[in-house]
C-alpha cells in the first residue's frame, strides 16, 4: 500500500485518515500531546473545559452518515442550553436554535479521540519542513526523527502554518495567501457559587466578549461549575500579541461589569489564546490537490471556520485522492 503522511490531527486530518485507511498506509503527525486541534479539551487542575469549539450543527448528508455511529454510541449528544442574547449585559431576547447542536460527551475532544482509534498517530511531533527526493517525500522534525518516505503528504494545518510548510511551487499555494484567519481568547473559570443567571449560554453584543457558556451544563460534564467566556474575533485579532495576563484582566473586567458580579476570586481562572480560530475570508474552493507534486491541503479555512467545514474539506480531498490512487 502507498504511504501517506497527514500533518495535523484535528477534524480535517482525522477525516482524511479515516477515509483513506483501507486503501493506503496513513500516518498522522500532530505537534500537540493529543488529537483534536481546535476541538480540544483543556485539562486544568481537576477541571476540564471545552476551550475551543463549543458545539456544532450537521447539515451535509455525508457528515450526517459519518456521525451516525457516534450518535448511536452516545459519543455525540444534543446540547439544549437556555440561550439568550445579551446587549449591554441585559437580556435582549431569548434565542432558540432551530437545528440540533451536538457536543461530544463527556468532553469536546471525545469525538476526535474516537476517530483516531484505528489510526497511526505520532503525537508531540511538530513537522518543521518537508523535502522531496527521488519522487518521495520525507518529513523533518526539530529533533530529526526518521519516519521513512511517503508517496503523498496532506497538510491540514491552518493556512498561515500551511504557508510555512508547503513549497511555493505547490499549485494551491495562493490559497494560503488569500485566506484570512482571526484569533480568539478563551477565559476559563471554575467557581463554587450557585449559578444565578437565567441563561446557560449567551451570545453577547456590543462587547469584547462574544460568547459565554456554562461549560458544566453540557451533557455528561461533571457538575462542578465551569464557565467559558470567548472574545469577539476582530477584537481578538486587534489584540493578538498582547500578554495573556493583560487580556485576562480586560475580559474579567468586562465580564464583571456585564453580569454585575465579581468573578476575580474564582477557584480557577486562566486564559488561552487561539491565534487562528475563525476564517474571515475563505478560499472559494473546498481543498487543493497537486497531482504533480503529490501534495494536498485541506482544513476548515478553505470553506468556513466550522467543524462541519473541516469534515467536508477533508472528506472531499480524500474522495478525490482515492480516485487518483485507484
Ligand atoms: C475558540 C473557538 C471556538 C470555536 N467554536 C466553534 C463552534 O462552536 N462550532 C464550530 O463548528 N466550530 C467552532 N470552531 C471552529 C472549529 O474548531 C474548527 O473549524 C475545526 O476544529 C477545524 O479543524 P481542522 O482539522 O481544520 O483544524 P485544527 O483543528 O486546527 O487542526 C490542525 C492541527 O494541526 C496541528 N498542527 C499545526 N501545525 C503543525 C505542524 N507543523 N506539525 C504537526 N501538527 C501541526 C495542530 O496542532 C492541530 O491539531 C471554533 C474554534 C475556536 C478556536
Amino acid at each position: 500500500m502507498k504511504r501517506i503522511a497527514i500533518i495535523g490531527a484535528g477534524m480535517s486530518g482525522l477525516t482524511v485518515a479515516n477515509q483513506l485507511k483501507d486503501i493506503a498506509k496513513v500516518e498522522l503527525f500532530e505537534k500537540s500531546r493529543g488529537v483534536s486541534g481546535r476541538m480540544s479539551t483543556r485539562y486544568a487542575e481537576s477541571y476540564q473545559f471545552d476551550h475551543g469549539a463549543q458545539d456544532f450543527t450537521v447539515r451535509n448528508e455525508a457528515f450526517k452518515s459519518f456521525l451516525a455511529p457516534y450518535i448511536d454510541a452516545g459519543i455525540l449528544q444534543e446540547w439544549k442550553p437556555k440561550l439568550m442574547l445579551l446587549e449591554k449585559g441585559q437580556i435582549a431576547k431569548e434565542r432558540t436554535w432551530s437545528e440540533i447542536h451536538y457536543v461530544p460527551v463527556p468532553k469536546m475532544n471525545e469525538l476526535c479521540i474516537a476517530m483516531a482509534k484505528e489510526i497511526d498517530v505520532h503525537l508531540n511531533t511538530e513537522i518543521v519542513s518537508i523535502e522531496k527526493q527521488n519522487q518521495h517525500w520525507s518529513l523533518l522534525t526539530k529533533d530529526k526523527q526518521e519516519f521513512g518516505t511517503y508517496e503523498w503528504i496532506i497538510n491540514t494545518t491552518p493556512a498561515p502554518q500551511a504557508e510555512k510548510l508547503l513549497p511555493t511551487s505547490f499549485a494551491g499555494y495562493n490559497h494560503f495567501k488569500k485566506c484570512k484567519m482571526l484569533g480568539c481568547y478563551t477565559l476559563m473559570l471554575a467557581f463554587n457559587q450557585p449559578w444565578k443567571w437565567e441563561w446557560e449560554a449567551a451570545i453577547v453584543k456590543d462587547s469584547l466578549i462574544s460568547w459565554m457558556a456554562l461549560n458544566s451544563n453540557k451533557p455528561g460534564r461533571d457538575n462542578r461549575q465551569t464557565l467559558i467566556v470567548q472574545t469577539d474575533n476582530q477584537w481578538s485579532e486587534d489584540h493578538i500579541d498582547a500578554a495573556t495576563s493583560d487580556i485576562q484582566h480586560l475580559i474579567l473586567n468586562e465580564l464583571n461589569s456585564l453580569l454585575s458580579y465579581d468573578f476575580s476570586s474564582s477557584e480557577y481562572l486562566t486564559t488561552h489564546r487561539w491565534r487562528y480560530a475563525d476564517t474571515k475570508q475563505a478560499t472559494g474552493v473546498d481543498y487543493h490537490l497537486d497531482h504533480d507534486l503529490k501534495l494536498g491541503a485541506c482544513g476548515d479555512w478553505f470553506i468556513k471556520g466550522r467543524i462541519e467545514s473541516a469534515f467536508l474539506s477533508g472528506y472531499k480531498l480524500a474522495n478525490s485522492l482515492k480516485q487518483a490512487l485507484s
